[in-house]
């Protein structure tokens, strides 16, 4: 067996002895002795008043940048021992020990971004203009212009300093809720109880049957939690609000949009081709009820599968599967993938469950995990992860902070190599059956990102409206979702889930505010590169490659017209980067006739 077969990981390359390497504990001193310096040094900075002054920062902004690579890469090194081995006590406390030294850091941040904003614009030029802080001036100058937005540093300190227990607290609280969830499930006789995260699982059986009876628990058990939940919705959304006003920020969407580096215009044109393109998504809906044997599906239908792919990939079939489609996309980034000892995807007891990609930027490594068991879409997984480590691969020779991708782009090139081996996998289908659940597979993603998650960002918008206004009660939220609901899968559902507020995560997310559109954005995003892609054949390879390498250094709307010749701000490239789904669509509907 080829050692690039291998499919277990080699993380002691990277420091060895595992959670009881000396080598890391020694690392991670070095690290908190650095933290310790950088701070000293920004005790000892004076704010440059002149243009000649200015090139003192320069090993201030170096140092910051060390200091960030040198997290990234313990960070990962314990994310990957905590995966590979659940159980391992060690690991997570050395996970605890990197998060405390990433909070020591932010706080010096804050401080080094309040040094930003003293400088006069001739000597804020002058700095910019040092050679080696060009490839990174994007990104600095973002940095500058959002301190200076926000309250004044004691000011933005004490409001920190109080999320923890107010704004935090309250998406701590929802978790709490959560796990008291507890489902009745019976099954060959016995009841036992469901987590929620069981039940959700269980929410995509195949039997109707079994969703029917499970979503009506589902419902009443997050309606019983729903006081608790509408509290901390509304609590931590008037944090949200009162800070906005305080800064003097007055649109909701403001800081979404800057986290993503992305113009509302551009959020507005995505989401306009979507809607003008939801009908034959409504009649996809309307199809597969009837090959359900149903009138209209209800929301738990909408995942359900059709049926069983019954091939099955042994690991070496899907690397392969996934090297060679990668290589008529691009031979560079097929001699990539699987990398000797990079992924971690046997199938054994006390790992994690999912999958990542994590990259560590000293060594210029990168490492995949997951548990590969043969199926379909674990070779999508498997290309998914390959798609972040190509990303990362591309990146590794640029300053740590041009590297830094928001969620928007951080999706694009797993997301592409996903699309370049579903594509293949529906194409190289051994019959009809096996080519058709493969296919709606592929749809029921498009669904998603169109209708469940515009329907999360309709009803959040409208909420955020309501709330400015005061508390928004149970009742009220329950509407405004069955309307969310209905607006974004254009009435084309028999039943809708009202308390789909209470049972999603995503919406108590303290760190990252709207955490929906980017999905969308990201799916769009890769699948208008990917029809790029074939347009212009070989020749794309090394475009797509320096698109990549600009995702950290640019707002999306410059990195697009810079390397794809479009405007994101016209709904004619959304409309373009949809065009796959929907042949997807007619291809389903027509091979599903009269059936
Ligand atoms: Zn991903």
């Amino acid at each position: 067996m080829p050692d690039s077969l291998n499919q277990t990981w080699d993380l002691d390359v990277i420091f060895p002895g595992g959670s009881r390497s000396q080598a890391f504990t020694a690392f991670l001193a070095g690290l908190a002795g650095d933290i310790g310096e950088f701070a000293r040094c920004l005790d000892e900075t004076a704010v440059p008043q002149t243009e000649g002054e200015a090139a003192a920062l320069v090993p201030v902004v170096e140092r910051m940048q060390a200091i960030t690579l040198k997290l990234r890469e313990a960070d990962s090194f314990t994310a990957c021992l905590a995966a590979e081995h659940q159980a391992d006590k060690e690991a997570v406390r050395l996970g605890g020990r990197v998060r405390s030294l990433y909070a020591d850091f932010a706080s010096q941040l804050t401080r080094f971004d309040e040094l930003l904003t003293r400088l006069g614009p001739a000597v804020w030029s002058a700095l910019l203009a040092a050679p080696e802080l060009q490839p990174i001036a994007y990104p600095l100058q973002e940095r500058r212009a959002l301190a200076k937005e926000k309250l004044p540093p004691e000011q933005e300190a004490l409001a920190n300093a109080l999320a923890v227990d107010g704004y935090h607290g309250w998406g701590e609280l929802y978790n709490t809720a959560v796990s008291r969830i507890r489902i009745p499930f019976e099954e060959e006789g016995r009841i036992s109880e469901l987590s929620a995260g069981q039940a959700a699982n269980k929410l995509l059986s195949p039997e109707r049957g079994v969703r029917e009876r499970l979503f009506r628990q589902w419902e009443e058990a997050w309606a019983d939690q729903a006081d608790f939940c509408a509290d901390a919705l509304n609590r931590l959304a008037g944090f949200r609000l009162q800070l906005y006003k305080h800064r003097g920020w007055d649109a909701v969407l403001k800081e979404p949009l800057e986290i993503n580096r992305m113009s509302g215009a551009t959020l507005e044109a995505m989401w306009g081709a979507v809607e003008k393109h939801k009908d034959i998504f409504a009649e996809y809906l309307q199809r597969k009820a009837k090959l359900l044997g149903m009138d209209r599906l209800r929301w738990a239908d909408v995942e359900a599968p059709l049926g069983r792919a019954s091939k099955e990939y042994s690991y070496e079939e899907g690397a392969r599967l996934i090297v060679d489609q990668f290589r008529r996309f691009s031979p560079k980034m097929a001699a990539m993938a699987l990398r000797s000892r990079w992924v971690e995807a046997e199938d054994r007891a006390g790992k994690r469950p999912g999958g990542f990609c994590t990259s560590f930027p000293l060594s210029g490594a990168t490492r995949i995990f997951m548990t590969y068991a043969g199926s379909a879409s674990n070779v999508s997984t498997l290309a998914h992860e390959l798609g972040h480590a190509y990303h990362q691969h591309v990146m590794n020779d640029l300053p740590a902070m041009a590297q830094e991708y928001a969620m928007n782009v951080a999706e694009t090139a797993s997301t592409l190599a996903e699309m370049i081996v579903s594509d293949a996998a529906v194409e190289q289908a051994g019959n009809e059956q096996e080519r058709l659940v493969l296919l709606e597979d592929k749809i029921q993603r498009s669904v998603a990102f169109y209708m469940n998650i515009h329907a999360r960002f309709l009803f959040e918008t409208s909420f955020y409206e309501e709330r400015k206004s005061g508390l928004v009660s149970v009742e009220r939220l329950n509407e405004l979702m069955v309307d969310a609901q209905k607006r974004a899968f254009r009435g084309a559902l028999g039943g809708y889930h009202p308390y789909f507020w209470a049972s999603k995560l995503h919406f108590y997310i303290t760190e990252v505010p709207f955490y929906n559109f980017p999905y969308t954005f990201g799916y769009l995003f890769s699948s208008g590169i990917y029809a790029a892609a074939r347009a212009a054949g070989a020749a794309f390879e090394d475009r797509y490659i320096a698109l990549l390498r600009d995702t950290g250094s640019m707002p999306v709307e410059q990195l697009a017209r810079k390397h794809l010749g479009a405007d994101l701000t016209r709904m004619e490239f959304w409309e373009e980067a949809m065009k796959p789904s929907l042949e997807d669509v007619r291809l389903f509907l027509k091979l599903t006739e009269g059936r």
